[in-house]
């Protein structure tokens, strides 16, 4: 699986440019501050918590739980917790971060006219990305998953804090959003020990907190989605966000066609829109990620419509198959690239 041999690189690698010199455990730098770091693997790739304060050991260790907990808490292939009960069950209770996942993608699914599809599991499972037994679905496999990706037959009970799916073999994939609010509910916790600088790394999904602690701002690295081992550009920001959805992060090849698992629910089938990068910068990770996912799927020319009407929510940086890079104007004068880019005007 291509994935995890990606992210072994970029555990110390590209996302975060600064801060890669860090090893497990805390240590006192020669200017005195206290920082932490440490690693772990969850949500199928490989995560690291980076804090610099007073209490960064105790601070990072609280985080590393908070990822466990969601990690068993979120996951649809694990029999671990609540998401994978209500797939098998048709239904359930959900604790208060799986309805607020739920109730997210629901109106992602909406603001995004479907692109974001939380139900897109049984297509997962027909390409065999749930089980890793790869392969190109026949059109009644696909059909039939199709059918089970409908939003219409989630519903929602707020106040009994659950959820049933109402056609046998439906379920629910937070794949798409889990990782932005993971990294964004770690931040919150680093803040409540103090911590005024922090970067969490989950898997080249990258959060940040404040600046470094020297005041610059962090600089996080985009992969070259034609070369992913490589970057191809640096994006400089604090208090934010940086997540980047791509074709290359997994993926399988048949007959010399390479599928993706990024899908279009309007086809079942890999998106294959014009666009092998996404990256959203936000303060808010879980839009981000959301985001991500969608706006690949929505292709450069929806995408680039769908940044103009929502631009005070978040910045981008799309490339596409053709090799041509875009970046909206709140982001241009932190981005650097070797080659020339264009930008979005925002309103
Ligand atoms: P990654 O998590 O690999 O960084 P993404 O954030 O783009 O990349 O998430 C991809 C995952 O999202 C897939 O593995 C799957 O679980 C889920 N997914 C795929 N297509 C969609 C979609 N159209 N809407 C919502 N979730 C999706
Ligand atoms: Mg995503």
């Amino acid at each position: 699986m291509k994935k995890k041999m990606l992210c072994l690189l970029l555990a110390c690698g590209l996302p975060v440019l600064a801060g890669c010199d860090q090893n497990s455990g805390s240590e006192q730098a020669t200017d005195e501050i206290v920082s932490a770091t440490q690693d772990v693997f969850a949500m199928d790739t490989y995560m690291t918590v980076t804090a610099y304060g007073e209490a960064a050991e105790e601070a990072v260790s609280a985080a590393i739980t908070e990822i466990e907990r969601l990690n068993a808490l979120l996951t649809a292939t694990d029999n671990t917790g609540e998401v994978y009960a209500v797939n098998q069950n048709g239904g359930g209770t959900l604790s208060e971060d799986g309805m607020y996942l739920l109730e997210r993608s629901l109106e992602f699914y909406g603001s995004t006219e479907g692109a974001f599809n939380v139900a897109i599991f049984p297509i997962m499972a027909a390409w065999g990305f749930i089980d890793d037994h790869f392969g190109v679905p026949t059109e009644e496999e696909l059909n039939g998953a199709l059918e089970l990706i409908d939003i219409g037959n989630i519903s929602v009970d707020e106040e009994a804090s659950s959820v049933t799916l109402k056609k046998e073999g439906m379920a629910i994939d937070f794949g798409g959003i889990a990782k932005g609010y993971t990294s964004s509910n770690v931040i919150r916790i680093l803040e409540t020990y103090g911590i005024e600088n922090a970067v969490v790394n989950l898997g080249g999904n990258v959060q940040v907190l404040g600046t470094k602690p020297d005041g610059s701002f962090w600089r996080v690295g985009i992969i070259n989605p034609f070369n992913p081992d490589t970057g191809i550009g640096v994006v400089e920001v604090a208090d934010c966000a940086v997540i980047t959805s791509g074709g290359y992060e997994r993926y399988f090849v048949q007959d010399g066609v390479n599928y993706h698992h990024i899908i279009d629910p309007s086809t079942g089938y890999p998106a294959n829109n014009g666009l092998v990068s996404v990256t959203i910068v936000s303060s808010d990770g879980t839009l981000a990620d959301a985001l991500s996912t969608s706006l690949f799927v929505m292709g450069v020319d929806n995408a680039i419509s769908f940044l103009e009407k929502n631009s005070e929510l978040f910045d981008a940086i799309l490339i596409t198959e053709d090799g041509e890079i875009s970046v909206t104007e709140g982001l241009a004068e932190n981005f650097t690239c070797e080659q020339s880019f264009s930008i979005i005007k925002t309103p």
